[in-house]
């Protein structure tokens, strides 16, 4: 078994939805999971928001999507039946998003109004390979994706359902499944947040334990640097699991932040692909993947420094622990971290509970903050011992106010924080040092 992830883009279209069906179409067992269809989900998390701002143009807004879907499928099926039958299944999901008007918002209803891209985008690619006499069957991923009560995917849970599901139909190889939603620990619908398809390949690979779990998106694998902000940037033909996992931790956004660790915890390479472009070899990630020095580089937005002065840090034991103890108390992750002998640096990027956390921090002394801030993280197996490569990026970073630096955390691991308006400039003038 193999499970084969596309993105927005790679479903996009109706020309888009037939490619797919043709790269899946081979006979081999698969999972197949999809994501919405690009611009789809965007349009429903505006939906989400008119509803709750009780906006009365959230009406047309769904109207407007709703259009677009009937042209999908007039586009995509060549019968009159299946035309049919598409339009009746889209009616069914649009119906069901303007009947919110009639209920409170809140959070579950929020999450259920984002679910309809990805049940859109499936019922509609399962129905063509119906069309197309292929053999095949959807998957409902609410049946077996489920959160436990930390928000942590269930994996046990996860394992025993899916298999269940998939013995349900003997004969069946493929199996078509909605990536990023799932239910929480009380059965209502939530999802793996934005981009969580990917996360939920993963997911879903460890819980049938496949042989192979392969994203398809719309570049051809991981580049060394991000690809919106620097020209010239090259796809890597091979990762480690830890590389990958602390790029996509930091940024990349080809990949979901937490999508590496399921297949590394099962030992399950990731293989990106180009959709646009499948016979180009893509990008490798896996265990075996052991080439040393600076591989790539990633950026993280939207980070918060905090730094906590306090001359009672001199030569005293436990004040980190108090400081920590306080991150934790408000169940925000610290990523940096950095210290002098009276003073500690840290960032976040969850700031929810920030004016608590400052409040309480200035017990133990003098407290500043910085927002908007990024951090560039530069990743290559055992960077450490590759003697040149911080002075090289000192080097390139010669000219960019650099905020706080981390180094020595972990084998494979460069990260600066800097103002985000100096982002761009440093990740180019990396690039240039660099590679
Ligand atoms: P999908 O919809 O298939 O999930 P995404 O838009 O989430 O696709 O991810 C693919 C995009 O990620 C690329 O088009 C590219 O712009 C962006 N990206 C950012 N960093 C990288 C990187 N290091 N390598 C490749 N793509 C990257
Ligand atoms: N459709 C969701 C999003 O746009 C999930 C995904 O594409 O991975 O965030
Ligand atoms: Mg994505």
């Amino acid at each position: 078994m193999i499970v084969m992830k596309f993105g927005g883009t790679s479903v996009g279209s109706p020309e888009r939805i037939k490619s797919v069906v043709n790269l899946i179409n081979d006979n081999n067992p698969k999972i197949v999971v999809l994501s919405a269809m690009s611009g789809t989900t965007n349009a429903l998390v505006k939906i989400s928001g008119l509803f709750y701002a009780g906006n009365k143009d959230v009406i047309a807004e769904i109207d407007q999507l709703e259009d677009k879907y009937e042209k999908v499928v007039d586009e995509l099926y060549s019968t009159e039946e299946y035309k049919l039958k598409g339009k009746e299944l889209i009616k069914n999901r649009f119906d069901l998003l303007r009947n919110f008007e009639k209920v409170d918002c809140n959070a579950v209803a929020e999450c259920t109004i984002l679910a309809q891209g990805e049940l859109l985008s499936t019922a509609l690619t399962q129905l063509y390979c119906e069309e197309s006499g292929i053999n095949s069957a959807l998957l409902p991923a609410l049946n077996f994706m489920r959160n436990d009560r930390n928000g942590e995917p269930d994996n046990y849970y996860i394992k025993e359902q899916i298999n269940r599901e998939l013995n349900s139909y003997p004969g069946v190889k493929l199996f078509i499944t909605q990536g990023f939603i799932c239910r929480d620990a009380n059965g209502e619908i939530n999802n793996l947040k934005r981009g969580g398809s990917d996360y939920s390949a993963s997911l879903i690979g460890k819980a049938v334990n496949a042989k192979e779990v392969q994203i398809w998106t719309d570049i051809d694998g991981f580049h060394n640097n991000d690809p919106r902000f620097v020209e010239n940037t090259k796809a890597i033909r091979e990762l480690s699991f830890d590389e990958a996992a602390e790029l996509a931790y930091f940024g990349a956004k080809i990949l979901h932040p937490a999508s590496v660790w399921p297949a590394q915890e099962a030992n399950i390479p990731l293989l990106l692909k180009n959709t646009m472009e499948p016979q180009a070899p893509g990008t490798v990630i896996s265990s075996t993947s052991k080439n040393e020095g600076i591989k790539a580089i990633a950026a993280k937005d939207d980070i918060t420094a905090i730094k906590i002065k306090s001359g009672r840090m001199l030569m005293a034991y436990g004040f980190l622990r108090k400081v920590f103890e306080v991150f934790e108390s408000y169940q925000t992750p610290i990523d940096m971290i950095t210290t002098s002998e009276i003073a500690v640096s840290l960032t976040i990027d969850n700031t929810k509970h920030l004016d608590k956390i400052a409040q309480e921090l200035r017990l133990y002394g003098n407290v500043e903050i910085d927002r908007n801030m990024t951090i560039i993280c530069i990743v290559g197996n055992n960077i450490m011992h590759s003697k040149d490569s911080i002075s090289k990026v000192f080097m390139a970073l010669d000219k960019v106010p650099v905020r706080m630096v981390s180094y020595g955390g972990s084998r494979h691991n460069i990260s600066i924080l800097t103002d985000s308006e100096h982002k761009a400039e440093a990740l180019n003038l990396l690039s240039k040092y660099l590679f």
